[in-house]
This record gives structure tokens, sequence and C-alpha cells, in this order.
């Protein structure tokens, strides 16, 4: 008998004609993820079998299972050959405390039990063999899982453990993540991960105006979220001459308008370049005076690509308890500046008009400094 870890996926069976291509997509992210681990792996009708691997590393490869998206659930399970007397020898060594039901799965239509009478009969054994343990169909401490599958092989479990769900990420890098050292981006990116969709970061500084390790901390979030967004490229755009100049010549209020729409015109270019086909921010309606609809407005209307907000409609307490569960948290609270606190003015405009908004970058040489800006990116391999 040998211990397996058993994988079910989410939204992969409603894919019709696709089906194979987002199972492969899974296949080769799970074998991504367990790089490091001894094992195989192996794909049947509508599960993932990992197998032969260090018991000692169980729970380690469990936790980078769960992080690879399109994973519905996850059990370890006792394999055994589909055959009613193997299964119920199995069954009478199983020990029962409490209250307990047998939940059989019979996907393997040639096994010549139904799965409600198999499931009696495994209850029946238990029963003899377990003094102390009752049948309890609507409340039970323990389910028994049965799980007969095509490949002429019986999985067995008492445990489920659930995932992110979702799809698994693309091949392509489509998705361009504006990653602040904020709370926010990083779960906007593991949201939109969650769909499917992988993703490299750009970050805008101000050096000289923020400092080193503002910077190095944006490069550690990047890192944290990599295994969820799949990203290879951090690229990072100083904003500090065009900031200078919105100071100098712009009206203050606008300042922060002005600024985000320049982030966008950077981005519009670089999905140009690199064949990105999306841009995706972390603004929450609402949030401050850079997230109302009328800021969104003028910030989306200079956009080449549509822009993704997955959080627009999440409190902070909703971002906060992902961000915790991603483990970004903490190092998004660490004190250091962002290009936006930078020539912060006094009363930002809450409800900004884009005419204004264009003739206010009328007055600086506005495309010049965007192109300058690019000509010194920083890219960074992650
Ligand atoms: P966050 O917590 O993600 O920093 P925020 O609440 O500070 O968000 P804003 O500063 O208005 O909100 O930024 C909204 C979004 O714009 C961010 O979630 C991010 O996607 C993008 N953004 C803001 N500042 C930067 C930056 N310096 N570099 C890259 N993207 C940025
Ligand atoms: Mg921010």
């Amino acid at each position: 008998m040998e211990k397996v870890i058993l994988i079910r996926f989410s939204e992969i069976h409603l894919k019709g004609k696709n089906k194979g291509y987002f199972l492969k997509l899974l296949y080769t992210n799970i074998k991504t993820a367990l790089k490091d681990f001894k094992k195989d792996i192996t794909p049947i009708q509508n599960r993932i079998v990992v197998s032969n691997y260090i018991l000692d590393e169980e729970d380690n490869i469990i936790n980078e299972i769960k992080k690879v998206f399109g994973v519905y659930s996850i059990s370890v399970a006792q394999v055994l050959d589909s055959n009613e007397n193997a299964i119920v020898n199995y069954f009478k060594t199983i020990e029962v405390l409490g209250s307990f039901k047998v939940d059989c799965n019979r996907a393997d239509k040639t096994f010549p039990i139904h799965s409600n009478e198999m499931a009696k009969r495994l209850g029946a054994i238990i029963l003899e063999n377990n003094k102390n343990a009752v049948v309890d169909v609507h409340n039970p401490e323990t389910i028994f899982h049965v799980d007969i599958r095509e490949n002429g092989q019986t999985y067995i479990f008492d445990k489920i453990i659930y995932s992110y769900g979702g799809m698994p990420l693309g091949e392509h890098r489509d998705g361009l993540l504006l990653l602040s050292g904020g709370i926010d981006s990083p779960v906007a990116g593991f949201q939109m991960a969650k769909r499917g969709l992988r993703q490299d970061v750009l970050h805008f500084d101000s050096f000289p105006y923020t400092s080193p390790q503002a910077r190095e901390k944006v490069i550690s979030l990047a890192k944290k979220i990599k295994t969820y967004i799949g990203c290879k490229y951090m690229y990072i755009v100083s904003m500090s001459n065009l900031q200078e100049q919105f100071h100098l010549h712009c009206k203050e209020e606008y300042a922060i308008t002005l600024l985000r729409r320049a982030m966008i015109k950077v981005s519009n270019i670089l999905c140009e370049k690199y064949g990105y086909k999306t841009i995706i921010t972390g603004e929450s309606l609402g949030q401050v005076a850079s997230q109302t609809i009328e800021s969104i407005t003028v910030t989306n209307s200079v956009a080449q690509y549509p822009i993704m907000r997955p959080l627009i409609s999440f409190n902070k307490d909703e971002i906060i308890k992902i961000a915790n569960e991603i483990d970004t948290f903490e190092t998004s609270i660490l004190p250091y500046e962002d290009c936006c606190t930078v020539f912060l003015p006094q009363n930002p405009v809450i409800k900004p008009k884009i005419v204004i908004a264009e003739k206010e970058e009328q007055r600086i040489d506005l495309e010049n400094l965007i192109n300058i800006a690019i000509n010194n990116i920083t890219i960074i391999e992650l």
C-alpha cells in the first residue's frame, strides 16, 4: 500500500474543448512548484497524483501545491488496486473512535459494486471492528472517502485541504502589475493571478527623493509574490524629473492626478514594447482622493490597454487579510516613502477633470520627459 497526494482541480472541468490545454498548464505549473522535491507526478482522469515523495517533505509539498492556482483541493490518500477484497481488508485496519461516515465515489463504472452499496459495506466493517464508532451521515467527525478511479486504483482519505481554486497561470506574462510599496498592489497581483494572469511588475520610484531602501522593499515584495504571479522581470522607472516639473509648473492640487496619468502613459509604452495586454493596479473605490470615480476616469482616459482593478470593491480589512495570507503585509508596512508621497499636495483634487489635466500637461514637455524616464529604466530579473 502506498501513500500519495491526490490533487483535484476547479473550473478546468468547465472548459470543454480547451480542457486538455488547461490541464497541461496545471500539470506544468505543479511540476514547476515542486521542482526542488523528489517525487513523481502522474496525471490521471480528473486528478493529478504525486507519489514516491519523501514522507518528511509531505507538508512542504502540500504547501507548494496549495499555491498553484487551478488546484481546488488536496488529500493525502492511501492507494490500493480497485479490488473489493483489498479495500475491505484495508478498512479492517482502520481505527475509529467517534462518529463517521463512508463516502464512496465510483468514477470507474466497471467496478462491480455501486457506490452506496460499497459505502454501506465498508461502514459495517468499521462498526464490526470499532466498539466506539457510530455512523452519522449528517454531521460525522470523520468522513472516509473512497475514490474509485478509472485507472484501476482506489484512493482512500479522510481529510480534504482546500486551496485557492481559480485558473492555472498562463504560459505568457500578459499582465503588467503596477507594484507600489503599499499593501494593496501585491494583493491585486495575487487576485489576478488567481484568474490565470501571469504578470511582470512595474515600480515607479522618485530617486533621490525616495531612498534605496524603498526600492529594496519593493524588490522584496516582488520576490514574495513571484510564486503566485509568475513574474520574471521587474521594471523600475524614476518619476523624479516629471514630478519636479509638475511641482514647478502645474496646479498643485493636480500633482497626483498628473503623476498617475504619467504612470499609465509609461505603462502603455512598456505594454507595447514587451507585449503585455493589460495593466493591473491595487485601486479600491473611494480609498483615497486618487481613487474616486472622477479620478479613475481621468487616469483611465490615457490608458491604451485595459486596466484591471481587482480590489475595486474590497475593504481595507479584506485586503489586509489576503496580504497576511500571502505574507506581504509585514513588508508592505515598512515605513519607506513612495513616489506618491513626494511633493504631496495639501489638498489633492477629488473630482479632477480631463480637460484641466490635459491643459496642465501642456505646461511641460511631457512626452520628452516620459521618454527620458523610459530610456533610464532599470530592469531586474527576479
Ligand atoms: P498601495 O497600497 O498598493 O500602494 P495605495 O492605497 O497606496 O495602494 P495609490 O497610491 O493611490 O494607493 O495607488 C493606487 C495603485 O496605483 C497602487 O495599488 C498601484 O497599483 C499603483 N501605484 C501607486 N504608486 C505606485 C508606484 N510607486 N509604483 C507602481 N505602481 C504604483
Ligand atoms: Mg501606494
